[in-house]
């Protein structure tokens, strides 16, 4: 049977759940992010488009550039899912929101060159200046 994980926002009005794996996991230290989510930085899961689903709620949608879209909740404001066209097949969905997220370990730092200069976190992993696309 396929891995399974689940999460959610504060308010409880959005669930989703996707078929993969916990891995493909970023932290991202771009400007975007910090300005959309509120955090210094927001970590990333992608998983296969196709593997994601609602369960719960209906999702607001937020064009933060000309290639990406955000899904956050309207009601208590939790960003949880990320589309962007440069990988048309998959989603980023915000590792904070899933309900087993002290298993969602981070594989890599992304976009480092907006990186904090005063934040340390999870130093031994491997940096992407901007974001390489597989
Ligand atoms: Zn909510
Ligand atoms: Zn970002």
């Amino acid at each position: 049977m396929t891995e399974s994980h689940s999460g959610g926002c504060h308010c409880g009005r959005l669930r989703y759940r996707f078929d993969a794996p916990l891995r493909d996991i970023a932290h991202c230290h771009c400007s975007i992010c910090r300005r959309t989510t509120g955090g210094i930085v927001t970590t990333w899961i992608t998983v296969p488009l196709s593997s994601f689903h609602w369960i719960q709620g209906s999702a607001a949608a937020y064009a933060s550039s000309a290639t990406c879209t955000r899904y956050f909740c309207s009601h208590c404001g939790c960003n949880l899912a990320l589309f962007t066209t440069q990988s048309p097949d998959t989603l980023d969905v915000t590792v904070a929101t899933l309900d087993d997220v002290e298993q969602a370990l981070a594989d890599r730092h992304i976009w480092t060159e907006s990186r904090l200069s005063w934040l340390t976190l999870d130093g031994h992993l491997p940096e992407e200046q901007q974001e390489v696309i597989f």
